[in-house]
């Protein structure tokens, strides 16, 4: 037999590591940018058109490279930043694999224009699929220019991959934002499309996420800051009163180099134990400086992750540092949430022991409990374990389907109604809430407990959705039309989505480049909420993109039905559970949340009842 094994020519060795280095337009303006920090530029340009798809361009003042250098710039493995592999544990720079020009080189048309600090004339040069076109001497500016045109022009497949205009530049945003951020003291400005996005001047680091978030962040802001002998921590969070529903505002930095870190994650979070509710996430700029022989960077193409030689440490000091300073700021004894627990309790009532089967006829029969004949397998579970019930959630969740089909659909109108007037029947003192989120029902015969963020989303959801075929939300006119401000990603998102927010009842119009004016909002928004609710809007809308495959409309819908509905912890009056349960009660899926969860659910006194009956033996 011959031999078949040959070595892979330059170009498609270089497509590969484009695979994972490049792997969309943001990818390779994280590259370029970090290319020219390395370079010790103190001014950045991203020029972007047609978000990243058309053109990318990156200038700096840096200090530009030698005609050969820059030819050799595009070979893989081409560095100038690491000669030996002991290097690697004394990394200053934030690029050393030698990679992403080779990489970009190999899947798009790319214009290198360089010029060395001391020398007259610089270089152009022209390189295509890992193809050089050409090289000439060029009159321009000291520093270096890349322009990547027509990204994946020649993999059709990755090229097909590439999602929308508003999902590429809002990554592309959030990779500008991160390099930013590392680097307060360097002056970074982004133009998309002929509209310049950003210009940032250099700076502290206050003032660097003031400027990109927004001047409202500069109050929000709680310094921390942590010498030791092992790392340095310095940075900001949030107030646990900013904290969001979305990810999104945080930012971790090891060394400079913007790092995802889930540990580290949990040791900030963990921080804020008792200050926020479970389903929020505090917003943190930290970063750590820390000797780089005590980490590796080296373990992932995007060198976002790295290996810590002490993470324990780590996390001690992280999480006791970001406690530390929000109790400075004495914010800690000023507020109590209670932490979310989604029906905890009675589903662990419910669910101790198995059901044993009987044959009896039950008067009050209602759709409600479809819920325990499904269940034909009991789970045994520990009472105290909070992970085992965590696990037990998803589970039931995935047991459930996300769309609700006709299985859950078939009570027949007689039982529905019954069960309406029964509730429409009791007075008002019989709804009562039940920590921060249940709504507890007490009837003659039966225990209903409900999830009232649940039930007022699934009750928005289904009014939102006959909206759409109906065209009937009430738009309110605002006297007095405030004014929102989001960031170049949300603006060109809400142009995308204005007509059907427009029948929803938001009516946006635009006013420069990254504000628009509320001229009117659904007739049940609260004054004053329109910001927060559009925010929280857009970032429910973005979180669906990442991880529900629905149409825009119907993540639309979700969102919209999310962000106005009741937040946990949130009070509600007995008069409200009433009308919300009341409200459930028309809707045509009833019991389950619009992402598939029970909210609605009866018990019976027996089902108490066997609280009772166990012993003592047992419960030890
Ligand atoms: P790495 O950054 O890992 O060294 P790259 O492929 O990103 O690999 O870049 C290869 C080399 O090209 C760098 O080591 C550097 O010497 C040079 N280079 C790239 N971009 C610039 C720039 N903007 N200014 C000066 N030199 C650059
Ligand atoms: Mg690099």
């Amino acid at each position: 037999m011959p031999d078949i094994i040959r070595l892979l020519p330059d170009a498609v060795a270089n497509q590969i590591a484009a695979g994972e280095v490049i792997q969309r337009p943001a990818s390779a303006v994280k590259e370029l940018m970090e290319n020219s920090i390395d370079a010790g530029a103190t001014q950045v340009k991203l020029i972007v058109k047609d978000a990243g798809k058309a053109l990318l361009q990156v200038v700096d003042n840096g200090m530009g490279m030698s005609e050969t250098d820059a030819r050799m710039s595009f070979e893989r493995h081409a560095t100038s930043k690491i000669k030996k592999a002991d290097d690697l544990y004394s990394l200053q720079t934030m690029g050393f694999r030698g990679e992403a020009l080779a990489s970009i080189g190999s899947v798009a048309q790319v214009e290198l224009k360089t010029r060395l600090r001391n020398l007259e004339i610089g270089t152009r040069l022209l390189i295509e699929g890992s193809e050089y076109k050409s090289q000439e001497p060029a009159a321009i500016p000291e520093g270096t220019s890349i322009s990547v045109r027509n990204l994946f022009f020649n993999v059709p497949a990755r090229r097909n991959f590439l999602k929308s205009n508003a999902v590429e530049i809002r990554h592309i945003q959030e990779e500008f934002t991160r390099v930013a951020l590392s680097y307060p003291e360097i002056a970074f400005s982004f133009h998309h499309n002929d509209l310049q996005v950003y210009d940032l001047r250099p700076g502290n680091l206050r003032q660097r996420i003031a400027a990109v978030f927004g001047t409202a962040y500069n109050e929000r802001l709680v310094p921390v800051e942590e010498d030791t002998t092992i790392m340095r921590l310095e940075g900001y969070v949030a107030r646990p009163e900013f904290s969001k529903k979305q990810r999104g505002e945080q930012y971790l930095f090891v060394n400079n180099r913007f790092i995802k870190d889930n540990y580290l994650h949990h040791a900030i979070t963990g921080a804020f134990e008792n200050l926020i509710t479970r389903d929020v996430y505090p917003g943190y700029w930290l970063k750590i400086t820390i000797d780089p022989s005590a980490i590796d960077v080296n373990i992932h193409p995007t060198k976002t992750e790295i290996k810590w030689q002490d993470d324990k440490s780590v996390y001690a000091i992280v999480r006791a540092a970001v406690k530390r300073a929000l109790g400075k700021f004495s914010i800690a004894p000023s507020l109590d949430f209670e932490n979310e627990r989604a029906f905890d309790i009675p589903l662990d009532i419910m669910d101790k022991r198995p059901v044993q089967p009987t044959i009896k006829v039950d008067p009050t029969y209602n759709p409600f409990e479809q819920e325990k004949l499904q269940r034909s397998t009991p789970v045994q579970r520990d009472w105290n374990d909070r992970s085992k019930i965590d696990s037990w959630h998803s589970m039931h969740a995935k047991m459930q389907r996300p769309e609700y089909g006709s299985e859950y659909q078939q009570p027949t109108e007689l039982r529905i109604t019954s069960l309406a007037s029964e509730i429409e029947s009791l007075d008002d003192e019989r709804f009562i809430q039940c920590g921060s989120r249940l709504g507890v029902i007490t009837a003659k015969s039966a225990l209903y407990i409900v999830d009232l963020p649940g039930a007022h989303e699934r009750v928005l959801y289904e009014q939102y959705l006959k909206a759409f075929s109906e065209q009937v939300m009430a738009s309110q006119q605002q006297l007095f039309p405030p004014q929102l401000e989001v960031s170049p990603a949300d603006a060109l998102l809400i142009n995308e989505l204005m007509e059907d927010l427009r029948k929803l009842g938001f009516d946006l119009s635009p006013f420069g480049n990254r504000t628009f004016v509320i001229q009117g909002t659904p007739a049940d928004l609260t004054t004053g909420e329109e910001q927060k609710t559009l925010f929280e809007l857009l970032g429910q809308f973005r979180d669906n993109e990442d991880k529900l495959r629905v149409s825009k409309r119907e993540n639309l819908i979700r969102s919209m039905a999310r962000s106005m509905s009741l937040k946990s912890g949130q009070t509600t009056g007995s008069k409200e559970i009433r009308h919300l349960v009341l409200q459930l009660l028309e809707c045509e899926t009833p019991r389950y949340s619009v992402n598939g969860k029970v909210i609605f659910r009866k018990i019976q006194p027996e089902e108490l009842q066997r609280f009772f009956e166990i012993s003592v033996e047992k419960q030890i």
